[in-house]
C-alpha cells in the first residue's frame, strides 16, 4: 500500500484536491476555445471517460467570452489557463472559473499578480501555480541551470509571495520534459510544502511514447506517496489522457474505478483471436463505473485458473468459449456468442 503524503485540501469546484481526497484526473481541451460547440463536445466526451477537471485555454478576450458561455452548459469544474494577460485571469474568474492556472513569472510583475489574488480571494477561486522548466527565472537559471533545485526555488519564491500576500488557496506544478528531472523536482518540493500538487510530465509525446513517458514519471511520483491531481499529457485525443491517468492509478491500487482488464499475453496455446477479443470486451464493457476485475484469457486450459485473482473472466478456443466468476465456470457458450452471453451476465448481476 503506497502511505501518501498529507497535504493542505482545496476545493476545484465540487472536486476536492489534497487531504484525503482521491487523486484527481484532469484534461484540456486542444479544440480552439472560442469554438464553444467542438469545446463543449470534447468536455462531454472527457466526461464519459470519467475527467473530473477540465483545463481550456484562454489566450485572448474571445475566449474568455466563450468561456462564461461554455461554463454556464456544464456542471464540470472548469480551469481558466492563463498566460500573460492579468485580465484575462480576471475575466475567468468573474466569468465563473473554478481555478485559474497561471505561471505568476510571466503575467507581467507584481502588481498585475496582486490584482489577479485580490479577485481570486473575493471570488474563493484556487489558483494554480504553474512552474515549468521552460519558463524558468533568468537569475535561476544563470545559478541552477534546468535543474529541481531550480524549479523548486521557482515555486518557493511563488509560495513565498502568495504566502505575504495572505493567498494560501493554490496547488502547485513544476514539469518538466524530462522524466528523471520531474521525479526528483515534485521530492524535493514535497520535502518542502504541504500545498497540494498537481502532478505530470511536461509535452510528453506522443499517444504510444508519452504514455509510457508518463506512466513512468508520474508512476514514479505517486509510488513515492506524492501527488493530488494529475493530468497526462499526451500529443493526441485528451480523452486517451483521461483512460491513461486512471489507468496509472488503478495499477498502483490508489484509484478503483470501471472495469479493469487482465488479459493473458498468448502463448503457442492461444486458440481464440484474443488482441481482438480483449480491445472488443474492453469497448464492450467502458459504460460501466463499478470496479471490477475481468480476465481475458486465451485458452480454456489455464485461462480460469490464471486468472483465478478476477472476478470475472472469459476464455475461448475452437469455437467455444468459457465464462466464469472467481476462477469458477459459470457457462459455456459458442466463441461468437462469448461476449453478448458475458454482457447479459454482467447485467443480471447488476454490475453498472
Ligand atoms: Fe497461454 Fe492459455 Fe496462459 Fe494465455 S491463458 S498465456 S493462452 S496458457
Amino acid at each position: 500500500m503506497i502511505q501518501r503524503k498529507k497535504t493542505k485540501q482545496i476545493s476545484v469546484g465540487k472536486v476536492k484536491i489534497g487531504g484525503n481526497a482521491p487523486i484527481s484526473v484532469q484534461s484540456m481541451t486542444n479544440t480552439d476555445t472560442r469554438n464553444i460547440d467542438e469545446t463543449l463536445n470534447q468536455i462531454s466526451n472527457l466526461e464519459q471517460v470519467g475527467c473530473e477537471i477540465v483545463r481550456l485555454a484562454v489566450p485572448d478576450d474571445e475566449a474568455a467570452e466563450a468561456f462564461k458561455i461554455i461554463r454556464n452548459k456544464t456542471d464540470i469544474p472548469l480551469i481558466a489557463d492563463i498566460h500573460f494577460d492579468y485580465k484575462l485571469a480576471i475575466k475567468s474568474i468573474e466569468y465563473g472559473a473554478d481555478c485559474i492556472r497561471i505561471n505568476p513569472g510571466n503575467i507581467g510583475g507584481n502588481e498585475k499578480v496582486d490584482k489577479v489574488l485580490e479577485c481570486a480571494k473575493s471570488h474563493g477561486c484556487p489558483v494554480r501555480i504553474g512552474v515549468n522548466s521552460g519558463s524558468l527565472e533568468k537569475d535561476l537559471l544563470k545559478k541552477y541551470g534546468v535543474t529541481a533545485q531550480a524549479l523548486v526555488e521557482s515555486a518557493m519564491r511563488n509560495i513565498r509571495y502568495f504566502e505575504s500576500k495572505k493567498f494560501t488557496n493554490f496547488k502547485l506544478s513544476l514539469k518538466a520534459s524530462n522524466v528523471p528531472l520531474t521525479i526528483e523536482t515534485y521530492k524535493l518540493i514535497s520535502e518542502k510544502t504541504d500545498y497540494p500538487l498537481h502532478i505530470g510530465v511536461t509535452e510528453a509525446g506522443t499517444i504510444f511514447s508519452g504514455t509510457i513517458k508518463s506512466s513512468v514519471g508520474i508512476g514514479a511520483i505517486l509510488s513515492l506517496g506524492i501527488g493530488d491531481t494529475l493530468r497526462v499529457s499526451l500529443t493526441g485525443d485528451p480523452v486517451e489522457e483521461v483512460k491513461v491517468g486512471f489507468q496509472i492509478l488503478k495499477s498502483l491500487g490508489l484509484r478503483q474505478r470501471g472495469v479493469e482488464i487482465i488479459s493473458c499475453p498468448t502463448c503457442g496455446r492461444t486458440e481464440i483471436n484474443l488482441i481482438k477479443l480483449a480491445e472488443k470486451v474492453e469497448d464492450g464493457l467502458k459504460h460501466i463505473n463499478t470496479h471490477i476485475t475481468v480476465a481475458v484469457m486465451g485458452c480454456a486450459v489455464n485461462g480460469p485458473g490464471e486468472a483465478r485473482e478476477a472476478d470475472y473472466g472469459i476464455a475461448g478456443g475452437r469455437g467455444l468459449g468459457i465464462i466464469f466468476k472467481k476462477g469458477q465456470v459459470l457457462k459455456k457458450v459458442s466463441e461468437n456468442d462469448l461476449l453478448n452471453e458475458f454482457l447479459d451476465i454482467l447485467k443480471k448481476d447488476n454490475i453498472d
